[in-house]
């Protein structure tokens, strides 16, 4: 009867292994050769993947995180994919370190186009009213002032160059806070008002900004969430796509907003999220 039948089709659909697939890309254009583009928190995860994607499409990239270590490694990798690269070690919540990224970069590179801002940290996970004003400080200057602070610095650079393009990494969480998350939401729900704030003022100087919601991504930050087989299940009866996301999911999108072909979008955040529910 129609009951089986609807039964049938619904297994089908949740087992079809053929949705959300990424098929191999055969041949990326190099849209963005000649650029260069900064991404904070490179070093890993989808930062990384964010330089990958730019880094295949011509750019060149300049990664950075807080550990030395993670740099080098990071910096071999992408050389070793062909990629033009440097690194340097950058904490986004530090000033002095902000200043020795944007310098590198300007005095090895010759400019700066590109500037992904995806560093963020998360030292909180409970009640939201247990969280203190440490925690809050320290989500808000991370993820949120550094976001700012390094957008306005790279703006002159970006003028000198005729123009440029940001993208900031917020997430889902952003669009509904998460339990046991709530300062982390509340600070990814700020930058997709920052990208709103800021595009008038950027577009003066022919530079885009836009912002990427990622969903659940299999990375090492998220681990928390996926590692538990029964909240990884009730994740995924969220999403269309029954699968996590993976970083490429997310560098691609972040490589398309950084190039030509995202001309005439700015101020825009596109989530990225296999189908999650987004709205504020
Ligand atoms: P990840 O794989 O754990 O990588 C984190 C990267 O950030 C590492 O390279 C780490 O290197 C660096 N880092 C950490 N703190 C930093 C700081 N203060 N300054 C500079 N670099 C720092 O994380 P991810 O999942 O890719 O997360 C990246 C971004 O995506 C974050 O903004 C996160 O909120 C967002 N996001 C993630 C998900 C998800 O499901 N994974 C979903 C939505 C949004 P060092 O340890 O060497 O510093």
């Amino acid at each position: 009867d129609q009951r089986v039948m609807l039964k049938a089709v619904t297994r089908c659909l949740w087992s079809n292994p053929v949705a959300g697939r990424r098929m191999m890309s055969h041949h990326i254009s190099p849209n963005l050769s000649g650029r260069v583009a900064i991404v904070t928190a490179s070093t890993d995860g989808i930062g990384l993947a964010a330089a990958e994607a730019l880094g295949q499409r011509g750019a060149h990239v300049v990664v950075s995180s807080r550990r030395q270590a993670n740099v080098d490694k990071a910096v071999s990798l992408l050389r070793s994919k062909n990629i033009k690269v440097i690194g340097t070690t950058c904490n986004v919540g530090k000033a002095e370190d902000r200043d020795k990224l944007i310098n590198l970069t300007i005095e090895q590179c010759g400019g700066v186009d590109i500037l992904v801002s995806n560093a963020a940290v998360n030292p909180f996970f409970g009640n939201i009213l247990e969280s203190t004003e440490e925690v809050w400080d320290k989500i808000l200057g991370v993820n949120v002032k550094a976001s700012f602070l390094l957008t306005k610095q790279v703006v002159p650079h970006m003028e000198k160059r005729g123009g440029g393009s940001v993208v900031i990494v917020s997430s889902v969480a952003g669009y509904q806070p998460m339990q046991g998350l709530g300062p982390y939401s509340v600070s990814k729900t700020a930058l997709l008002g920052l990208t709103k704030a800021l595009a008038p003022d950027l577009a003066h100087s022919n530079i885009r900004i836009n912002c990427v919601a990622p969903g659940i991504i299999k990375t090492r930050f998220s681990a928390a969430l996926w590692e538990n087989e029964s909240m990884l299940e009730e994740f995924l009866k969220q999403t269309s796509i029954k699968r996590l996301g993976q970083p490429e999911d997310i560098g691609g999108v972040i490589a398309f907003l950084c190039s030509d072909e995202a001309s005439y979008i700015t101020g825009e955040t596109i989530t990225v999220t296999g189908g999650m529910n987004c709205r504020l």
